[in-house]
């Protein structure tokens, strides 16, 4: 088990959310996977959406090089 992260949203406590970092190289795979369609596509990266993400951790664990992280 994990140590609880922060709450990087408001009202929502105790809730963990992923990131993308630089390293991704736009594979597109997490997208595929991520069962509540919380990854998107913008200004030439990849994000997630932290009020969709439901700490899952198929993003991170799909991820050829790494890049989806937990907060
Ligand atoms: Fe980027 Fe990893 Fe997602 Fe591929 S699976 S788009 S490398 S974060
Ligand atoms: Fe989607 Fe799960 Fe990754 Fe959150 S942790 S972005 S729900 S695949």
């Amino acid at each position: 088990m994990r140590e609880k992260a922060k709450p990087i949203v408001k009202g929502i406590e105790d809730k963990f959310f992923y990131y993308i970092t630089d390293n991704c190289i736009k594979c597109g795979l997490c997208t595929e996977k991520c069962p509540k369609g919380a990854i998107e596509f913008t200004d030439d990266r990849y994000h997630i959406i932290e009020e969709k993400c439901i700490d899952c951790g198929t993003c991170s664990y799909i991820c050829p090089v790494g890049a989806a992280k937990p907060v």
